[in-house]
C-alpha cells in the first residue's frame, strides 16, 4: 500500500513549523520518520500536510548545563546519542538504553524525540523518560512550556503534546540530583555502576527485559538506584514499560528499596502488582481523544502501540523489578 496524497513543508525556523501545524489541521511533525512513514504507508495516518524538522539549525544539538543537566535536541538521532561517549558518563542508562532501540538503521534515522512522542508504551525510550524523570520542551502558537514525565503519556500513541506543538527538546536531570545507570557492559540485562560527580553517592541501575527475539523486547524494567557510602539507598526510580497502555513508575517497589531491608522477590511482586493496578485504574480514567496522538500501531515490539504486552506481562513484572533493583543495587557499589 502506498501513503495517502500530502503536503510537504520543510521550514527553516522553528516558528514557522509552528505557524505550518496551527495552519493546517491534522498536520504531523516528521522527524526521522521511522514510526510516521510505515504509520503512512499503512495508512493508519493520513495527515494532510508533513512538517519536516530537518531545516531547523539548533535542534541536532546536545547541550549541558552547569548542573550538567542535558538538553537534546528534536533532530538528534539515536545514533547520535550512541556515539557520544560523553554522554555515555554522563547519563549512562541513557547510553545503555539507546543502543537497544531498533537497529543501527533505524538508530540512524530515529530521534530520541520522536521515540518519545510516539508514546509507544511497549517501548524503552518512553519508560527512560520516565526513569529519568525527563522533562519535554514544547513549542506552540500559545508559547514554550515544560512537560514532565508524569504528565507527558495519556494512553498509547496519545501525549500531552497539543496537535499545534512540536517538541523543542528533552531535558534530562544530572545524574547528580537523579541517579541514573552507569556505564553499560554490553548484554542486555546487565548492569554499570558508577559514582556521581559529587561524590557522595554511587549511582547503579539496569535495564532488564523479556526479548524474546534478539532485538525486539516485550517488556522490561528500568532501574536506577543511588546509595551513600554506608549502603543506604538515597535514592530509586523504577519505570516499566510493555504492561500498561502507559510506562508505569513502580512507586511502591521504590518507597521499598528506600525503606532498605531484604529485597524479598514476593514482596517486590505483591508491591509491583499494586502499582500495575493502579496504572490500569488511572489508564481507565484517561479521556478519548485527549492531547496529540500518533494513532499508529508501534513498530518495536509484539505488543506495539496501542496494546501492552497483556497478562504475561503483568505476571511477570514483579519479577522484572526485583532483578532490575538488584541489578541496580550491586552496581552502586
Ligand atoms: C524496525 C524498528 C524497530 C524499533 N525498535 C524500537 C525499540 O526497540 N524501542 C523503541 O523505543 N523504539 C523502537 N522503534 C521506534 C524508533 O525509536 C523510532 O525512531 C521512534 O519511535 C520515532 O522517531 P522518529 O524520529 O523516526 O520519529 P517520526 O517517525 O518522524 O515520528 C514519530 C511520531 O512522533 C511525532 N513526532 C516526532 N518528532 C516530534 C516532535 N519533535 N514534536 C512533536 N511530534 C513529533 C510524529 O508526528 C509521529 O507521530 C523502532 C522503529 C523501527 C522502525
Amino acid at each position: 500500500m502506498k501513503p495517502a496524497p500530502f503536503d510537504y513543508r520543510s521550514p527553516a525556523t522553528l516558528d514557522d513549523v509552528v505557524t505550518a501545524l496551527a495552519e493546517q489541521p491534522g498536520a504531523r511533525v516528521l522527524a526521522g520518520g521511522q514510526s510516521l512513514l510505515p504509520a503512512l504507508a499503512r495508512r493508519a495516518l493520513r495527515p494532510p500536510l508533513l512538517v519536516d524538522l530537518r531545516a531547523v539549525p539548533g535542534l541536532d544539538r546536545i547541550d549541558r548545563t552547569s548542573q550538567a543537566t542535558l538538553f537534546i535536541g528534536a533532530r538528534v538521532t539515536q545514533r547520535q546519542i550512541e556515539r557520544d561517549h560523553a554522554l555515555a558518563g554522563e547519563c549512562p542508562l541513557l547510553a545503555e538504553t539507546i543502543r537497544r532501540v531498533g537497529h543501527p538503521q533505524t538508530r540512524t534515522r530515529g530521534t530520541l524525540v520522536g521515540g518519545l512522542a510516539h508514546a509507544d508504551p511497549a517501548a524503552e525510550l518512553p519508560a527512560l523518560l520516565v526513569a529519568l524523570d525527563g522533562v519535554v520542551h514544547a513549542r506552540g502558537p500559545r508559547g514554550d512550556r515544560r512537560i514532565g514525565a508524569d504528565a507527558f503519556y495519556l494512553g498509547p500513541g496519545r501525549t500531552a503534546l497539543a496537535p499545534d506543538e512540536v517538541a523543542v527538546a528533552v531535558e534530562i536531570p544530572s545524574a547528580t540530583t537523579t541517579p541514573s545507570p552507569a556505564v553499560p557492559t554490553g548484554t542486555p540485562g546487565d548492569a554499570g555502576g558508577g559514582t556521581d560527580d559529587t561524590g557522595d553517592l554511587a549511582v547503579g541501575g539496569a535495564c532488564v527485559e523479556v526479548a524474546p527475539r534478539a532485538t525486539v523486547a516485550l517488556c522490561g524494567a528500568l532501574a536506577t538506584v543511588a546509595r551513600r557510602a554506608d549502603g543506604t539507598v538515597a535514592a530509586a526510580r523504577i519505570a516499566l514499560f510493555g504492561v500498561a497502555a502507559r510506562p508505569v513508575r513502580a512507586r511502591r517497589a521504590e518507597r521499598a528499596v528506600l525503606d532498605g531491608g531484604p529485597l524479598d522477590p514476593a514482596l517486590i511482586a505483591l508491591l509491583t502488582r499494586e502499582d500495575l493496578d493502579a496504572a490500569r485504574a488511572a489508564d481507565a480514567e484517561l479521556p478519548d481523544g485527549e492531547g496529540g496522538t500518533n494513532g499508529a500501531s508501534g513498530t518495536n515490539g509484539a505488543a506495539g502501540a496501542g496494546a501492552d504486552g497483556g497478562d504475561y506481562c503483568r505476571e511477570v513484572a514483579g519479577e522484572l523489578v526485583h532483578r532490575a533493583i538488584d541489578r541496580a543495587l550491586v552496581a552502586a557499589r
